[in-house]
């Protein structure tokens, strides 16, 4: 599947930005006007317990219902404050306030008619701007419900027990049950009813099923001078004009007064500012505003593929070469903005044929943090940790190999627990101590190494390459640790150890770069630098997996067995078992059912017919 190899966390992250909902769109009646008003909601297996309904202020028939209901010096009040609220601050209104219309909307369902509201809580920018109120069912309705003395009429109630009286409620309730009340859909099951009352809602001429996003238009317009210019110029007499394709770019003036004055500071630069109409040829003005810079983030890494091409703003065939990326690292606060900007990038790019794939990082890490004391650390809490005296006092290499090692990739790590006491010499410290004393003892030795430190070694340079590949840096060190520990171990018994001592020296390189390449050059005594060296190679004849039997049932009686490798995965055991000739047979013409696998010891098929 796509983005297979992205944390499930950020998909859930983007999923839940996009926040796609099904439902349905009903149409209700204002009985005194006559209008027509549209609401979206994911439950219309609720339609029959909706007791009032509610506009947002800015809904365009607020002032005219109100009007028409005698209300609106109540409501005018109301709206003016609300606007002048930001949306982040809406999204957490009080769910008491709000003021009656004065007029009714009639339920297209049971032909019922019930107040309507304007209130805060509900936002323009969320499905219609209008919503039938279910206070049942719906915390935020009830709660405007019990405020404002208004009906709470259950629709759906439990399984099983006695019904619920709505005036002993002090909560919504849950709406997984039966439908009650509900006229044609009472002794229905919900919300497995919601598709069938969709499509009545339609046959009926009520409304039909729809999707609704919870993700908005993104305005990339900004006021500020850094952003690439966006290339439109304003005629008075044509209008919004595009750029010319051949006058493309639009570069950005380097002359520009930076002081503050409430606009772009682009519009007071008049050889921007002014221009010739394309269309026209008479005066004309550019636009002054800047895109936000998440424009540009969303498709850098295609510029960069051809930062040179003079005719394009990228050349295909090397974005083909170097893209996708293969591997992408970077903070899960990223997880909704540029991330989800750069997959929306480049599926238009790849619907214009642009580009050839449809995803642009398919393999995704999040670093942890470095935390301290159980916190995120902040200069507004005070609890920074300045890593130069540790670097000052156990060097930079034993910093690095503390945080490489101290968990995976992905875990936060708490910088208390860690290296919490400066003066308290770090593990890794003392071990790269035992490090430089073996590789240093291993010059002095002549002797044959032995056949066992020449198998360690193997090991761990196809352990610490195959860590490597995968971000497990801290697995990466614990390996090097055993190394040395068999280095040691092999010196002790009188035995050589140069050739492990070389390659310690260089899979040290990534993790510890100033020491490998002491012990590479001062202490090996190698002319070259190491960083220049090939990272090193081994004898895949030295490092034998170890085999175990793996025993294949068919509804628990052995049917085969088959030595495999220790490390093989359940995917690997299923596969050999469903290659089985003799666990086949027994399943005959039978039906596998049931896959029970314990890679590698065992896999039973359970089979049926
Ligand atoms: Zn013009």
């Amino acid at each position: 599947a796509e983005l297979a190899d992205w944390p499930e966390r950020v998909k859930t992250m983007q999923r839940n930005w996009i926040g796609r909902s099904e439902g349905a769109e009903v149409t209700f009646e204002v009985a005194e006007t006559g209008q027509q008003v549209t609401v979206f909601t994911t439950r219309p297996d609720t339609l029959w317990g909706v007791t009032f309904f509610v506009f947002a202020v800015e809904h365009p028939l607020v002032e005219e219902l109100a009007r028409a209901g005698g209300t609106w010096e109540q409501v005018e009040p109301l709206r003016e404050r609300v606007r002048g609220t930001p949306l982040t601050v809406r999204e957490e209104a009080d769910t008491k306030e709000g003021v009656p219309l004065g007029v009714h909307v009639v339920n297209p369902v049971n032909g019922e008619r019930v107040p309507a509201y304007v209130a805060p809580y509900v936002l323009m920018e969320y499905g219609t701007g209008a919503v039938m109120a279910v206070p049942a069912h719906d915390q935020r309705d009830f709660e405007f419900a019990r405020q404002h003395d208004l009906p709470v009429r259950v629709v759906v109630q439990a399984e099983e027990g006695v019904p619920v009286d709505p005036a002993e409620l002090t909560e919504a309730l849950p709406h997984d049950g039966v439908m009650v009340g509900s006229g044609p859909f009472d002794g229905e099951h919900s919300p497995a009813s919601i598709a069938k009352v969709a499509a009545w809602l339609e046959e009926e001429g009520f409304g039909h099923p729809a999707v609704t996003y919870r993700l908005r238009d993104w305005l990339i317009s900004r006021q500020r001078y850094w952003g690439a210019p966006i290339p439109i110029i304003h005629c008075a007499k044509d209008g919004l004009v595009p750029v010319p394709p051949d006058e493309l770019p639009v570069v950005l003036p380097d002359d520009v007064d930076f002081r503050p004055g409430g606009e772009s500071p682009l519009a007071r630069h008049p050889g921007f500012l002014h221009a010739e109409c394309p269309v026209c040829g008479g005066p004309a003005t550019r636009d002054t505003d800047t895109m936000d810079t998440f424009v540009d983030s969303s498709w850098y890494y295609y510029r960069y593929c051809s930062p040179h091409e003079e005719e394009r703003a990228f050349d295909p065939e090397s974005v083909a070469r170097w893209m996708p990326a293969g591997q992408y690292t970077g903070g899960v606060e990223h997880a909704i903005l540029h991330l989800l900007y750069s997959r929306f990038f480049t599926k238009v790019l790849h619907d214009l044929g642009l580009v050839g794939f449809r995803e642009p990082f398919p393999r995704l890490m999040n670093q942890g943090q470095v935390i301290y004391d159980g916190a995120s650390m902040s200069k507004s809490k005070g609890n920074l940790v300045a890593p130069m005296p540790l670097v000052e006092r156990w060097g930079a290499d034993t910093v690095r190999l503390i945080i490489l090692f101290a968990g995976p990739f992905e875990d936060d790590i708490d910088w208390k627990l860690i290296a919490g006491d400066p003066d308290r010499r770090p593990g890794v410290h003392a071990w790269m101590g035992r490090v430089f004393n073996a590789v240093d003892d291993a010059t002095d030795s002549d002797a044959d190494e032995p056949e066992g430190l020449r198998r360690a070694t193997a090991r761990a340079v196809k352990g610490v390459t195959e860590d490597l590949e995968r971000f497990r840096f801290n697995t990466a060190i614990s390996k090097l640790q055993v190394l040395t520990n068999e280095m040691r171990a092999a010196l002790d018994a009188g035995g050589g150890a140069r050739e492990a001592a070389s390659a310690l020296a260089l899979l040290l390189t990534p993790f510890a770069p100033f020491a490998a390449e002491e012990l590479w050059r001062e202490v090996l005594g190698n002319a070259e630098s190491v960083h220049l060296q090939d990272w090193p190679r081994f004898d895949p004849s030295l490092v034998v997996e170890d085999t175990v039997t793996l025993v294949i049932q068919v509804n628990g009686k052995v049917r085969d067995r088959v030595e495999v490798s220790a490390d093989i995965d359940d995917a690997t055991a299923l596969e050999l078992a469903r290659a089985s000739e003799n666990a086949r047979r027994a399943v005959g013409a039978g039906r596998v059912v049931k896959e029970i696998v314990r890679a590698p010891k065992l896999v039973n098929l359970v089979a049926q017919g």
